[in-house]
């Protein structure tokens, strides 16, 4: 599924592409307007090749992580910043507060990349007026990591499954997404010796909580 869910999503593209440049080789005078529809899709194909490339090599265990001292209030308040224009386009409300600061060890841009994949997508799956809100505390000797939204929430039946590479609740589907971000967020957090937890209600909202072992009291 897998695999098919790939091939689709790489030659609807491919198919969009050819036919902006057979109408430019008729009419070249409507270059102008066929160029963003062609670097939309070249940006789609890129981000998906790119996300399969990170997933396969996490995998494999070949992604070699930076280990470093990573302060998590600081990547917390990044990753809200960061987030704060899709945010606003959409009217939803992200805020950020830090209960407690604490150190993971590890990469810090992928754990960041890893928790602003949680980040985006409760932006979007969170309907205009709705909140975001990302929290940081220290729970023993873990560091948690709150992204609460009040979005569309996710079946129970479903919970376990969207962290499968390219799972997606049916219909819900991100537009020019790679479905793979909950399972490269996932991996992340794997490899630094941590899990993601899930709390969700449908028609309420998520909690996707980050749990990462920490280095100082
Ligand atoms: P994508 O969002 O690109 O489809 P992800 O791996 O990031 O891929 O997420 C997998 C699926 O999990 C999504 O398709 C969506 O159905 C569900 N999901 C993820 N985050 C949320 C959220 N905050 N609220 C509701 N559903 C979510």
């Amino acid at each position: 599924t897998f695999m098919t869910n790939v091939f689709h999503d790489l030659r609807t593209p491919l198919f969009v592409l050819q036919g902006c440049l057979a109408r430019v080789r008729e009419q070249p005078g409507c270059l102008g307007e066929e160029l963003p529809v062609m670097q939309g899709r070249l940006e789609f194909m890129r981000r998906l090749v790119e996300d399969m490339f990170l997933m396969a090599k996490l995998e494999d265990r070949q992604v070699i992580f930076d280990t470093d001292r990573v302060p998590l209030a600081a990547l917390v308040q990044r990753v809200a910043e960061g987030g704060e224009v899709q945010a606003s386009q959409k009217q939803v409300s992200l805020t950020w507060q830090v209960r407690q600061d604490c150190t993971a060890w590890g990469d810090e841009a992928r754990l960041e990349q890893a928790v602003q994949n949680l980040v985006s997508n409760a932006v979007y799956y969170t309907r205009p007026g709705g909140r975001v809100t990302v929290t940081l505390e220290r729970r023993q000797s873990r560091g948690a990591i709150l992204v609460e939204d009040t979005g569309i929430g996710i079946p129970p039946e479903e919970q376990r499954r969207i962290f499968e590479r390219y799972y997606t609740v049916s219909g819900k589907h991100k537009h020019h997404s790679s479905g793979l971000g909950l399972s490269i967020a996932q991996e992340i957090v794997h490899q630094h010796g941590g899990e993601i937890q899930l709390e969700s209600t449908p028609g309420q909202g998520s909690t996707f909580t980050v749990l990462l072992p920490i280095t100082e009291k």
